[in-house]
C-alpha cells in the first residue's frame, strides 16, 4: 500500500513560505529492516546501517512523501515505532541518517554498576581501614576512624553510613558511645 503525503512548509531566505515539493520515497532494507528514504529519481541506495546496496527497482515502497523534512520525520517515525516494539524504548540517534539501536537501559544500567562499584569500593576501603586500627588497638575511638578515612580516600560525609553498615553487617561492635571494636 503506497501513502502520499504532503510536504511541509519551510520558510525560505527571502522568510517567504514555501513547501519542499521534493519527492522521496520511503522504503524499508530487505537485509536489516531500517527504514530508509531516497530521493524519487534515485537509482540505487546504500543502507547505512548494513551497508546493502539497493536497486530502486526492485524495493518495495512504502510511502511516498514530499520534501526532505518529511522523509526524515517519517523514516524516525517509523524507526522509533519499530524501536519501541523490538527494544520497549525509542533508539538512540546517530545522524539524521542513521539510527543506532543502542539501549540507553544499559547506559544507565552502566552508570547504576558503576556506582555500586564506588559504593563497593568504600566498603572495602572502610573494612581495610578497620582492620589496620584493630591491629593496634582492642577498641578504638570514633576520632581515630576520622583521622584515617583521608588516607584511604574516603569522604568524611559518607563516615555515619559506613560506621551504620559495618554495625549491621557486624564488622564493628558499638562497645560504649563512640568506641567501637573489630569483629573479624
Ligand atoms: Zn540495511
Amino acid at each position: 500500500m503506497s501513502v502520499i503525503i504532503e510536504g511541509i512548509v519551510h520558510l525560505n531566505e527571502e522568510n517567504e513560505y514555501i513547501r519542499d515539493k521534493t519527492p522521496y520515497k520511503i522504503f524499508r532494507c530487505s537485509k536489516c529492516k531500517q527504514y530508509l528514504y531516497t530521493k524519487q529519481n534515485q537509482k540505487k541506495k546504500k543502507c547505512l546501517r548494513c551497508g546493502k546496496t539497493h536497486t530502486m527497482e526492485d524495493i518495495e515502497i512504502i510511502e511516498y512523501v514530499n520534501g526532505l523534512s518529511l522523509a526524515v520525520n517519517r523514516v524516525k517515525e517509523k524507526q522509533n515505532n519499530l524501536a519501541i516494539k523490538e527494544l520497549g524504548h525509542p533508539p538512540e540517534l546517530r545522524g539524521l541518517n542513521g539510527y543506532k539501536f543502542k539501549s540507553k537501559v544499559n547506559s544507565k544500567k552502566e552508570k547504576m554498576m558503576k556506582r555500586k562499584e564506588e559504593i563497593k569500593g568504600k566498603k572495602e576501603k572502610f573494612q581495610e581501614l578497620l582492620f589496620e586500627l584493630s591491629k593496634k588497638y582492642k577498641v578504638f575511638p570514633k576520632y581515630m576512624i576520622e583521622l584515617l578515612i583521608d588516607d584511604y580516600q574516603i569522604p568524611k560525609t559518607k563516615l555515619n553510613n559506613l560506621i551504620i553498615y559495618a554495625l549491621k553487617k557486624k564488622i564493628l561492635e558499638e562497645i560504649n558511645k563512640n568506641y567501637f571494636k573489630y569483629l573479624r
